[in-house]
């Protein structure tokens, strides 16, 4: 058995086809023939008012800071157990991130403790859909309606899942996803960002152009373009939304087949799982996920360093993320937890993904499945 990587970028073979053609067009800059492909296709596919396709997650979600019009002081309530972007996207705005604990069935934010850490400064709340599978949405929409908050979906891994039919990135005002090499469609480094309600939509265009209303312009509403607003560069060039294209137009595909890996990891691990060595990824019955990620959890990070090393000295890279952004330096700095950190840390500390991506091979699967079982059973 070759060495079997964590991750490897999508590919599906029409890439440098689609490529060659944005610079035929010659137009490689934001906005061409292949973003707008993207975009109608993420339109169509979630049924969202408007998608802007933007250099990154990261990106997106600061323009849905920037469209919720966050301020010095306001607080932003979400998991502590995500990526830095979630957090340092509404901290640019001089807004504080305020972490509440996790459920340890999903690693999602717990639903249940979102209302008691509203304030009178509290502006929005941001669900980060983990490993593709869905936040508890129905109880988070209440609770925005009820206290008048904004819903900002961190759905980096969640495009092509669901909650009760609904895709992710669409219950919110804004769902934000990533297009970066390691999601389960790429384009290098990019993303989207989804818009529920019409009345956002000029704004959007404007910040994504550096603050003018230049994609009027292009539409010929206008016949000059002018600075009109702040604002920055969020538009990916051409070449990478032509990338992005050749996958989503097989997006079906990529998607049997990694749920096709992530349904055999699951099966052939479930006996180590009933004898109580490892617990396994928990879907909800409203959730319909996506196979973004396949994890384990062992007993404790002592033990996960040790099934990580074995599974490294046969050739199998496994990795763990995500240091709970409130223990980070910059956490401390410009966050708080609110509550009890009962969950955050101590499953993280026990979460170990495995290799999971388009093109992994059955047989892989089963020889990962086989070296878990061989470190917990000796055979
Ligand atoms: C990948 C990821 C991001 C960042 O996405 P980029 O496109 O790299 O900016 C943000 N949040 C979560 C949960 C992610 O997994």
């Amino acid at each position: 058995m070759n060495r079997i990587n964590f991750n490897v970028p999508p590919h599906t073979g029409r890439e440098m086809e689609y490529i060659s053609q944005a610079v035929a067009n010659q137009k490689i800059c934001g906005d061409g023939e292949f973003t707008k492909k993207c975009s109608s296709w993420i339109e169509a596919k979630t049924g969202t008012q408007k998608c802007l396709l933007t250099t990154s997650c990261t990106h997106a979600t600061e323009m849905a800071a920037l469209l919720a019009d966050i301020k010095p002081g306001d607080e932003v309530i979400m998991p502590a157990y995500t990526f830095v972007s979630t957090a340092d996207a509404f901290v640019l705005r001089g807004g504080i991130p305020v972490f509440v604990d996790i459920r340890p069935d999903t690693m999602n934010l717990d639903e249940k403790l979102i209302e008691d850490a509203i304030t009178e400064k509290t502006r929005a709340i941001v669900p980060v859909h983990y490993a593709g599978v869905g936040c508890e949405m129905d109880t988070i929409m209440d609770i925005a309606k009820r206290h008048d908050l904004l819903v900002i979906e961190d759905a980096a891994q969640g495009i092509m899942a669901s909650y009760n039919g609904k895709p992710l990135g669409t219950f919110g005002e804004f769902g934000c996803f990533s297009f970066h090499e390691t999601k389960n469609y790429s384009m290098g480094e990019g993303g989207a960002l989804l818009i529920r309600d019409e009345k956002y939509v000029e704004e959007a265009e404007i910040i994504r152009e550096k603050g003018t209303n230049r994609t009027k312009y292009f539409r010929g509403q206008i016949d000059k373009y002018t600075w009109v607003n702040l604002g920055s560069s969020y538009l990916p060039s051409d070449m990478n939304a032509a990338y992005l294209y050749a996958q989503l137009e097989v997006a079906d595909e990529i998607n049997d087949a990694r749920k096709a890996s992530w349904n055999r990891y699951y099966e052939r691990l479930l006996p180590l799982a009933e004898k109580g060595k490892i617990e396994l990824p928990f879907i909800p019955e409203q959730c319909e996920h996506n196979a973004h990620m396949f994890y384990i959890k062992a007993a404790d990070i002592e033990e996960r360093s040790r099934l990580k090393k074995y599974l490294d000295d046969n050739k199998i890279l496994a990795v763990f993320h995500y240091v709970p952004l409130h223990t980070a330096p910059a956490g401390i700095k410009f966050g708080r937890f609110h509550g009890e950190d009962k969950y955050t840390t101590k499953e993280s500390e026990r979460l170990l993904r495995l290799p999971m991506y388009y093109g992994l091979k059955p047989e892989e699967v089963d020889y990962i499945c086989g070296k878990v079982k061989e470190f917990y059973t000796g055979a």
